[in-house]
């Protein structure tokens, strides 16, 4: 059955548009174009090798920045289809959502942002725009991928203010506070959803924790208590994946129902009225508290964990003395960064470093800092 998409969905026959203006596509809209050119532009590839909580040499079996927006994009679709809204759209907010993460997830990017505070910040979010804007060189006749309006303000989550003004158009909501269409605000929640459900799977994983401690959650608690009833014999590696896999459900549910609510109340005839709305993507307010406990005991137990710690700082070094040492002397880019840091010097370097894999940083720590390394 094809549903029709709600009246406050995003519409690509009523697109804001492209910044460069092109002949529409042939055979898909101009959504499904922007989720495609987004798998096919290389940042997308290296996600593969770019991680959040563990370095990608870890283990194999833990969630890449690849996944986890496989994940996101996963989880969101299916709401958005409950919901009535543009899944496509939705789907290619959720695959360029992270495109501008440094390696080493939240480490690298604090320490990059250290790194550039005296010349602009850096902000993950931003270098996302950044990337599908300007960074990726794969068309003959613009930078950037030349995304839609409305994948380019869901791939700008956050953005302070003094960017916000710098960018125009698409920053403009975060000054005048308004808010982006339901499908950016789902994708934001789904990202969310997926984390905090991975992490725990993942955290379980690597024993960093266990699931006694776990029980102090009540999320976790409650569905764990029904899988174990259900499946007491079933052993505990897969009592873990019944619950993770009823956590994710509640919390769709309860999205997809409060969201409903929410939107009903507000009545929007429109995208424009979703914009000066409040949220209308949201849990109900008791799921909500059950998830933000959730979210504080992985803050506390998981990325707080001192081989997490551990592990963080290392990387954190990598990154500031990386840059430490291509600011001290740019001749030590390779070619083409240097070109660009002719231009810009701090700026071409945060990106390259943004760009940068979690293996390829550490090899091109030890290419650098390495004697016996060329
Ligand atoms: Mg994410």
């Amino acid at each position: 059955m094809v549903r029709s998409l709600a009246p406050w969905a995003a519409d690509p026959g009523r697109s804001r548009g492209r910044v460069h203006g092109e002949p529409g596509p042939e055979g898909r809209d101009d959504f499904q174009r922007d989720r495609d050119r987004i798998v096919h532009c290389g940042a997308f590839r290296r996600l593969e090798y770019k991680t959040q909580v563990f370095v990608n040499h870890e283990g194999d079996l833990f969630r890449t920045r690849l996944t986890h927006s496989i994940e996101v994009a996963q989880i969101a679709r299916s709401i958005a289809r409950r919901l009535r809204l543009n899944e496509d759209l939705t789907e290619a907010i959720s695959l360029a959502h992270d495109l501008g993460h440094t390696p080493f997830g939240h480490a690298g990017q604090d320490a990059l942002n250290r790194c550039m505070q005296p010349h602009g910040g850096f902000e993950h979010n931003l270098q996302s725009l950044r990337v599908v804007d300007a960074l990726e060189h794969r068309y003959g006749a613009f930078d950037g991928l030349n995304l839609c309006f409305e994948t380019r303000e869901g791939v700008l989550k956050h953005c302070s203010p003094a960017n916000a003004t710098a960018l125009g158009d698409v920053g403009r909501r975060f000054l005048d506070r308004t808010r982006p269409s339901l499908e950016a605000q789902l994708a934001n929640v789904a990202d969310e959803i997926a984390y905090v459900n991975h992490d725990v799977d993942d955290g379980l994983r690597s024993g960093l924790l266990t699931v006694p401690q776990l029980l102090s959650v009540d999320l976790f608690a409650r569905h764990h208590r029904a899988v174990v009833h259900a499946h007491p014999h079933a052993g505990e590696r897969r009592q873990v994946a019944e619950t993770i896999r009823s956590m994710i459900n509640t919390l769709v549910l309860d999205l997809v129902g409060a969201s409903e609510a929410l939107i009903s109340a507000a009545a929007p005839a429109s995208i424009d009225d979703v914009r000066i709305a409040p949220p209308l993507i949201a849990f109900s307010p008791a799921v909500e508290a059950e998830k933000r406990a959730l979210k504080q005991f992985l803050f506390e137990n998981l990325y707080r964990h001192y081989r997490v710690v551990r592990m963080t700082s290392k990387a954190a070094r990598i990154v500031t003395e990386l840059f430490d040492a291509f600011a001290a002397d740019p001749r030590l880019l390779p070619t083409e960064h240097r070109r660009l840091a002719d231009r810009d010097r701090f700026r071409a370097i945060a990106d390259y470093i943004a760009g940068m894999t979690d293996r390829y940083a550490i090899r091109e720590h030890r290419r650098l800092f390495a004697v016996d390394e060329s």
